[in-house]
């Protein structure tokens, strides 16, 4: 970036432009911690220069100057992914856009709100939640995810089974594209609201958004506790498919529970196998009927055991406690995947043999998003501060992406990182069609350029696959008997 520009954005924002090394490259890093030899000789993760917007009008302006210029511009919100979505990589400006905050209007005729996209999504729910009204679905990161960070990315998570993707429930929001201009998008605008969805920051900034909202309701929890994951898939099917839809339906297998045992985060109670909570949400006759549906599941069979209420909404309060596994660490490293319901089963059993394999214990969870499919987080420990094993270990993240592709899976989010499984997640027209879009509203390509459309030569899925395999069976060899 040329000296001048960074002076004249500098000039003009103040304090809310920043090029000092140190600010820069708390930047350069997202949940995930990836090891800089890794990184560094491939990517230029340092931005030349940070800006923090305070309004729609300021996005645009440092974006008509980027388009100029021709700069990479890399948006940033709450930075709560793992693929490296919203790090840059090859420099530029990162758009930090986490003033964009509060809610702009209610309109409680419409049961909607409109609302700034770096608002996180917990603060939309105090909001809410003053006046009697709640989101419809958010993600389990809540309380750091910004919505309009979970727009640009895939919009599925708690309450999904039962309100749908985040898209459906979105009726327009505000984009200020590459070269600056700024448009009104709705399901019927051409380009639509759906090209902006899971764009991941390429294709336009989004400022604000008017989404459905509903009624806050009270809620009902359960917590199923069954020994074999077969068992659990099927007790899960049969409450997915009951005539009373949860709001929120939650797996953990048997790996998991045991890792948090080991951590002390479940009562010695709970024992050993698989847990399934099960969320309710609506009027209080619709919540009777699905107490009377878990039940009747319940006695049909005698194997699987109701856990005690208080156990129940324990669960629920800890929702946003994903990664409270991580405090077995140092660290965890993990795949997440897009599985078809009805390969819950396979897919389990085939990660149990992986960690007998490896000697590695990986733990599963995952929420049921949709009628038909399930987002499936796997994990396992390592340890970042030994380079040469923590790269080794990331070789077995490849290996948890081919078990779900093998059950019909794909990754959930692209980023950097899930970049060579692009061809998983899209067909060769689906490809060409995003291309197609990014051309038409980026053709410079400045917006989160390097991630969803291609990957880096080096991530090619074939060299990419053998480079895993050989870190995978290295890790094997090494049989470094991670089981804990
Ligand atoms: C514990 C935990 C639980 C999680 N649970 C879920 C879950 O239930 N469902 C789920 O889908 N994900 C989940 N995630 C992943 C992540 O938290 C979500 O995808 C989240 O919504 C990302 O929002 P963010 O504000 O952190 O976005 P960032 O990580 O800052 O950005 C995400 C992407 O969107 C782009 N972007 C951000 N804001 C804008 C904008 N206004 N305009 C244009 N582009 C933008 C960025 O460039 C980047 O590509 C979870 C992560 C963790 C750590």
């Amino acid at each position: 970036m040329k000296p001048e520009i960074v002076e004249e954005i500098k000039h003009k924002y103040g304090d809310r432009a920043n090029d000092s090394p140190f600010e820069r490259n708390l930047y350069t890093r997202d949940l995930a911690p990836v090891p800089a030899l890794m990184v560094d000789p491939l990517f230029k993760t340092m931005p030349d220069l940070v800006v923090r917007p305070a309004n729609e009008e300021e996005v645009a302006e440092i974006l008509r100057i980027a388009w100029k210029e021709n700069i990479p511009v890399t948006p940033r919100a709450g930075a709560s992914t793992t693929y490296f979505d919203s790090i840059p990589v090859k420099g530029g400006i990162v758009m930090d856009l986490n003033l964009l905050r509060g809610v702009v209007g209610l309109n409680e005729e419409r049961m909607t709100v409109t609302v700034q996209a770096g608002t996180t999504w917990s603060e939309l729910d105090d909001y809410l939640k003053r006046r009697g009204l709640t989101e419809k679905s958010y993600p389990s990161s809540a309380p750091v995810a910004t919505i309009g960070g979970w727009f640009c990315m895939m919009g599925y998570g708690i309450g999904s089974l039962k309100y749908g993707s985040l898209l459906s429930q979105v009726k327009s929001a505000q984009v200020v594209l590459a070269t600056g201009d700024t448009i009104a998008v709705t399901p019927d605008t051409d380009p639509p609201l759906s090209w902006f969805a899971g764009s991941e920051g390429t294709l336009g900034i989004v400022t604000w958004l008017e989404l459905e909202v509903r009624k806050l309701n009270p809620m009902k929890h359960f917590l199923l506790k069954m020994d074999s994951v077969p068992e659990m898939a099927q007790v899960l099917k049969e409450v997915k498919d009951a005539p009373v839809i949860p709001y929120n339906l939650h797996f953990t297998d048997p790996a998991c529970v045991q890792g948090m045992h080991a951590l002390g985060l479940i009562p010695d109670e709970v024992g050993e196998g698989c847990l399934l909570q099960v969320d309710y949400e609506g009027a209080e006759q619709e919540l009777d009927q699905a107490e009377d549906i878990i039940r009747r599941i319940v006695d049909q069979h005698p194997k699987v055991k109701m856990m005690p209420g208080e156990m129940a909404d324990l669960e629920w309060e800890e929702r946003f406690k994903a990664l409270r596994l991580k405090r077995g660490g140092p660290s965890v490293l993990g795949g997440e995947v897009w599985l078809p319901i009805k390969e819950v089963s396979g897919y389990l059993a085939d990660i149990a043999a992986m960690s007998s394999k490896y000697g590695i214990r990986f733990m599963s969870y995952g929420h049921v998003v949709t009628p038909e499919y399930v987002t499936v987080m796997t994990m396992f420990y390592a340890n970042e501060v030994n380079t040469i094993n923590y790269m080794f270990s990331l070789g077995l993240t490849k290996k948890i992406q081919d078990v779900g592709f093998r059950y019909g899976g794909h990754p959930y989010g692209i980023g950097l990182w899930n970049s060579p499984y692009i061809t998983r997640i899209y067909s060769r027209k689906e490809l060409a069609e995003l291309r197609e879009r990014k051309k038409r509203l980026d053709p410079r390509g400045i917006l989160n350029p390097g991630k969803v459309y291609r990957y880096p030569l080096l991530f090619h899925p074939f060299t990419f696959g053998i480079g895993a395999n050989v870190m995978a069976g290295l890790i094997r060899a090494a049989g470094r008997g991670g089981r804990r």
